[in-house]
């Protein structure tokens, strides 16, 4: 069977990435066929627009996509794409594994956890008034009005909507994915005591559906503290539930607790479409050098491949990138090492025979 699949290269080091990252899924034989998926700065100047919707299309059309980090222009007014993406196609849920890897030496060994993360509410969802501007004074009038609330004149404002609806579909969707992997206890963070009408919502909403899932365990800490005991003790945890924001930050942490972005995949799932992306953005410190590690790339592969059904080539990724870990000779240069981006998918490839 054929798989077809939208590849987005994205912005940065994304193309260098995902060329590597498609070299090593070629060479597992599943019959993959690309297709190309323009977003980012190097759409504009050809389709006119950061996230084409050629590009949404053909994602609709094939239903799952391998994605590259694209960048967000700070302060220009352009609304992220990787949020545009992941509301557009209405990918709920995002689901980022943070594993010990052989070979990466780290502060803590054995660390095998999930994040799960919802990925269209929350603060992300991009509902914002700028300093200034008519409609955040309007804002200002009528939040007096509404309830005496008063915010400073030249202050921008940024919403945090989270509904029980959405929540209800993250929470199932974790714990799901729990049982779905044999995974044994969901930890939701959030910081309900002081944000009671958001995170407030989550925390209830989450708490009276896991009583639906007896067999799964169920525990509650505030985000601060889930942060402070996850640099401590990262093994205590199996997945993570959190909303947008916290889920965002500390999927970074996690990576940081298992050798950092270049090794940490993703997924962006909804009930219709999947987009695999790692979690690391485009990384322009180091664009165009070809030195960038594919290996957090080339994971959200193999997540891409289980996720259609290809079981086996995706295990054998794993293997084979575990493989060229504990081997240590074919190395990024943020693994300490010295190979480039194409040396490390080359040995991964070579390791999947
Ligand atoms: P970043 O993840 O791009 O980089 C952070 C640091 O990690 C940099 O020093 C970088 O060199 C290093 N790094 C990241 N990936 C690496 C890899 N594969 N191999 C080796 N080193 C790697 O984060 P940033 O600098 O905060 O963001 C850069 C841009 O990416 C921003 O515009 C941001 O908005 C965007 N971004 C996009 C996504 C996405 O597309 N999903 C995610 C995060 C950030």
């Amino acid at each position: 069977m054929t798989h077809n699949v939208v590849l987005v290269p994205g912005d940065g080091i994304g193309p260098e990435v995902a060329a590597a990252a498609r070299r090593v899924l070629d060479a597992t034989g599943v019959e993959i066929r690309w297709i190309d998926g323009p977003a980012g700065a190097g759409a504009l100047e050809p389709h006119g627009a950061l996230l084409p919707e050629s590009t949404l299309d053909a994602i609709r059309s094939c239903r799952v996509a391998l994605k590259g980090p694209i960048t967000t222009p700070v302060g220009t007014g352009f609304r992220s794409v990787n949020v545009a993406l992941r509301q557009d196609l209405d990918l709920f849920a995002a689901v980022r594994p943070a594993r010990s890897l052989p070979g990466v030496p780290t502060r803590h060994a054995g660390v095998d956890l999930v994040v799960v993360r919802e990925n269209t509410e929350d603060l992300y969802q991009g509902i914002e008034f700028e300093r200034g501007s008519e409609q955040a004074l309007a804002l200002r009038a009528r939040l007096r009005d509404l309830g005496g609330f008063e915010i400073r004149e030249d202050a921008g404002v940024t919403l945090k909507p989270i509904s029980a609806s959405g929540t209800h579909r993250i929470v199932r969707f974790a714990f799901e994915y729990a049982r779905a992997n044999r995974r044994h206890m969901i930890t939701v963070g959030h910081k309900a005591p002081v944000m009671r009408f958001s995170d407030g919502l989550f925390l209830e909403t989450a708490r009276t559906d896991a009583a639906d899932y007896p067999d799964v365990g169920w525990e509650e800490i505030q985000v601060d503290h889930l942060s402070a005991r996850l640099v401590r003790r990262p093994q205590d945890f199996d997945v993570l539930l959190l909303p947008n924001l916290y889920g965002d930050i500390l999927s970074d942490l996690c990576a940081g607790l298992v050798g950092g972005l270049g090794l940490i995949p993703g997924a962006n799932i909804g009930w219709e479409y999947a987009v695999f992306e790692p979690v690391h953005g485009s990384a322009p410190d180091i664009a165009g050098r070809g030195i960038a590690n594919p290996i957090a790339m080339i994971l959200s592969g193999a997540m891409l491949l289980r996720h259609v059904g290809e079981l086996e080539a995706a295990a054998r990724v794993e293997a084979a990138v575990d493989a060229v870990l504990r081997d240590g000779r074919v190395r990024s240069g943020d693994l300490g090492g010295t190979a480039s981006t194409d040396e490390v998918a080359e040995a991964i490839a070579a390791a999947l025979a």
